[in-house]
């Protein structure tokens, strides 16, 4: 028996396959290497390269593996991208997820944990934002994670795939033994960013904006440990496997950092000047989104361990001082 892990070749997915591997689980990693590192597999984990909208790929591994399980990272999730090229997130994540359920749907293949994403909520109309909030995403990355929910919400009724959609707020770190962490290429978020700059590979962070409707007018976000969002995959897979309905969870830590006091613990953790000007705003960003996040505390009992950005920015800059290539320089 053996979960399926779409997209575990990336920042979170990786970090879910080394979860899953060390608590004992069997893990298939499903992956088309385009935006993930195959050095950040973990070498327990069985892998298999292509694309889950290829459905003979999928077909191969669900006739040679036992999966019981499937754990969906294989998407897009940049917002400025998807705003330049909206077709190409409905085409790989909504179009992905169609495939995906089919496969799933022929091979009786019943659970599935799904990364959705804060981005759903669009602006939001009150703060935290609890999941029975309205959706109404201002972004293509959003609306195509969207119906991806929407569509497994109707896979459920149809086919009684229950699913688990997790909606993730701004995920950062890396794996506290320094041995896998976040290479993006091109990078686009902040807090990998920011490690550029400490580690002098950038000249300067740009802060996209400062008059947003917030205290300092910088955007502020909810920032979560990967390994503590790892953490709450795998009890959501227990939760499926317990018989449970299907459901939805914000995975956040119910504490907003504005892109300055972001900068600010940087600075403090890292001991580095980390250079920073304002720059115009970057489109699709609304002001503020924090989450509420009890739902995932009392249902899913998550507690995650790190409850200080300044500690989850520490494992982040571990990886980067000594992995300043990324995956590049590993040997
Ligand atoms: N951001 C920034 N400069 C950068 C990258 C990001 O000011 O070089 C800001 C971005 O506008 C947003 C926040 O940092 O307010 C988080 O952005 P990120 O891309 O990390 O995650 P997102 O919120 O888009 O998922």
């Amino acid at each position: 028996m053996s979960i399926l892990v779409a997209g575990g070749a990336g920042y979170i997915g990786s970090h879910m396959v080394k979860q899953l591997v060390e608590s004992g689980e069997e893990v298939v990693v499903a992956d088309n290497l385009s935006t993930g590192h195959k050095k950040a597999i973990n070498p327990k984990a069985k892998f298999y390269y292509g694309d889950i909208r290829d459905r003979a790929f999928l077909d191969r591994i669900f006739v040679n593996e036992d999966i019981t399980a499937v754990v969906h990272f294989a998407a897009f999730s940049i917002v400025p991208e998807s705003m330049q090229e909206p077709l190409k997130y409905f085409d790989n994540n909504t179009g992905g997820m169609i495939t995906l359920l089919e496969a799933m749907r022929d091979f009786k293949v019943k659970y599935i944990v799904f990364s959705s994403t804060a981005a759903t909520y669009g602006i939001p109309e009150t703060m935290p934002i609890k999941e029975t909030d309205p959706q109404q995403p201002i972004n293509p990355y959003g609306l195509s994670k969207l119906m991806m929910e929407k569509m497994m919400a109707w896979a459920d009724e149809a086919y009684g795939i229950k699913f688990v959609a997790l909606r993730y707020f701004n995920v950062a770190g890396a794996a506290a033994d320094g041995t896998i962490g976040e290479d993006h290429g091109p990078e686009t978020h902040l807090v990998p960013i920011i490690m550029q700059v400490a580690q002098g590979k950038r000249a300067e962070l740009s802060i996209f904006g400062d008059d947003y409707n917030t205290p300092d007018g910088t955007n502020v976000r909810d920032y979560v440990h990967v390994m503590d969002l790892a953490d709450a995959h795998i009890l959501a897979l227990k939760y499926l496997e317990a018989g449970n309905p299907s459901n939805a969870f914000n995975l956040g830590s119910s504490t907003g950092f504005s892109n300055k006091e972001m900068l600010e613990a940087a600075r403090e953790v890292t001991g580095q000047e980390i250079p920073a000007k304002i720059a115009p705003r970057r489109p699709g960003d609304p002001d503020s989104l924090v989450a509420a996040s009890d739902k995932a505390r009392e249902v899913l009992n998550w507690q995650p361990k790190y409850d200080d950005v300044h500690d989850i920015i520490a494992t982040a800059w571990q990886w980067h001082s000594t992995h300043p290539k990324g995956y590049d320089d590993r040997n």
